[in-house]
């Protein structure tokens, strides 16, 4: 059994124990090191505002284990993923998993609202062979042979409750969504399918490959993210037929707290230096933070409901993510951005059609319509400067991320795009 959390270069790190002792650790915790968080993507650690001091509780939560059955081909895999306390049996201040669960537990006592949310994952998986012509094709179920069924097989035996598996438009990418679930379960199952594909495609000696892209110019690996809000009965309460692009108030100003700040969070949704390769226009991902209707473009899409399908249906996807972000600190960015929205009483902008760059620089600020950063750098620079960001995490933890992903951009120095994507590819 492996004790997990996922760090602030959104790759999972653990500790193991026999399963016959996983009660013991549920209670007492396994210790860990401030400093493993500051691990970069790529294994090395750089900078770390705790050195070697220092000592962490991470505390398995047992709702969230995970058993993959691999049958004779690999042996059977187990984790559980756990929240980092201090050794008093705080919450740690810097802890992701914690750190969502704060904003989540803000928006319940405060507005009486939770977070229905579910995950989009697009990958690359090695096991079939590259081929033209093959986007969206029913021939690319066949390539892929009984990877996606055992995927599948595999998710819904763990409870991470898959929804579709399909073929994605570029070659030998596919995408597997999730059922919605409320709160931190959210997130949970966006680690958790990460690691479940990861598993059964090296079960099978292949590689699921989560990079945002896979080489310069070549089609995203996007996470999407959609959400709604539920009241503490379990009623949806995003829509309303009179309300500003037939959102309520609440999901309204809420919404408008994530456009608002979606450039000084945005390190902590596209957190790695190749996410920005992504984030460009004409790419079907976001490059700017704008609410559309139906647009595969923007930042946040509010998504169609069919007629007479039923409202309680309503969400909107936020597109400027990928599985480099730790999916608790990119659905924590958005929950504390919402809150923003909803403490301030922000008003929804006006929707764009179209193009937003072909709006005038005046048209434009009148939106609060502003481009994503065009790089890791950029936006690390951006999120710095944020009091409002700052305000959500602390100095301390805001550091820590800022040093782990400054260091990380320090490694990549006098690579070219390609070269950065083949280190992104190894290790995602
Ligand atoms: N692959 C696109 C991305 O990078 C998304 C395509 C889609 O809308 O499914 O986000
Ligand atoms: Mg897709």
């Amino acid at each position: 059994m492996l004790a997990c959390i996922a760090d602030y270069g959104g790759r999972v790190r653990g500790k193991g124990y026999p399963v016959a002792e996983k009660e013991k650790y549920v209670r007492r915790g396994v210790g860990l090191a401030p400093t493993n968080l500051m691990i970069t993507s790529f294994g090395a650690i750089v900078n770390s505002p705790w050195g070697a001091r220092g000592d962490l509780l991470m505390m398995p939560d047992p709702a969230t284990e995970v058993v993959v059955d691999h049958g004779d081909i690999w042996p059977a895999e187990r984790f559980v993923l756990c929240d980092l306390n201090t050794l008093d049996g705080a919450p740690w201040m810097c802890c992701p998993r914690s750190w969502l669960k704060a904003g989540l537990a803000r928006l319940e006592s405060t507005y009486g609202l939770r977070l229905y949310s579910a995950f989009e994952h697009e990958f690359h998986y090695s096991g079939v062979q590259e081929s033209g012509g093959n986007a969206y094709a029913l021939d690319s179920f066949r390539q892929q042979g009984d990877f996606l069924s055992r995927l599948v097989g595999a998710l819904d035996e763990a409870g991470v409750e898959p929804e579709m598996a399909m073929p994605e438009y570029g070659s030998g990418q596919f995408e597997v969504t999730n059922s919605p679930a409320i709160g931190v379960t959210s997130a949970d199952r966006a680690v958790q399918l990460r690691e479940v594909t990861r598993s059964v495609a090296r079960a099978k000696g292949e590689k699921a490959c989560f990079s945002p892209v896979m080489g310069a110019g070549l089609v995203g690996n996007g996470v999407h993210v959609h959400l709604s809000l539920q009241d503490l009965d379990g009623n949806p309460v995003s829509y309303d037929a009179e309300g500003a692009c037939e959102m309520s108030s609440q999901m309204g100003t809420f919404v408008a707290g994530i456009l608002a700040y979606m450039t000084e969070f945005l390190p902590l949704t596209a957190s790695s230096a190749i996410s920005y390769e992504r984030l460009q226009p004409n790419r079907w991902s976001a490059a700017y933070n704008n609410l559309s209707a139906q647009d595969r473009e923007a930042g946040l899409r509010i998504c169609p409901l069919a007629e007479g399908a039923s409202k309680a249906g309503f969400n909107v996807e936020y597109r400027a993510s990928d599985a480099t972000a730790n999916p608790y600190l990119l659905l924590g960015a958005l929950v504390w951005a919402g809150l923003e929205g909803l403490s301030k009483n922000l008003p929804l902008p006006l929707p764009t059609n179209g193009d937003p760059s072909t709006l005038s620089p005046e048209e434009a600020e009148a939106r609060g319509l502003k481009r994503l950063p065009a790089s890791l750098g950029e936006a690390l620079g951006i999120m710095e400067n944020s009091n409002t960001v700052r305000s959500w995490m602390g100095d301390e933890f805001l550091e820590a991320f800022l040093v782990n992903k400054q260091s990380e951009v320090s490694l990549l120095e006098g690579l070219d795009i390609n070269a950065q994507v083949a280190k992104y590819v190894d290790c995602f």
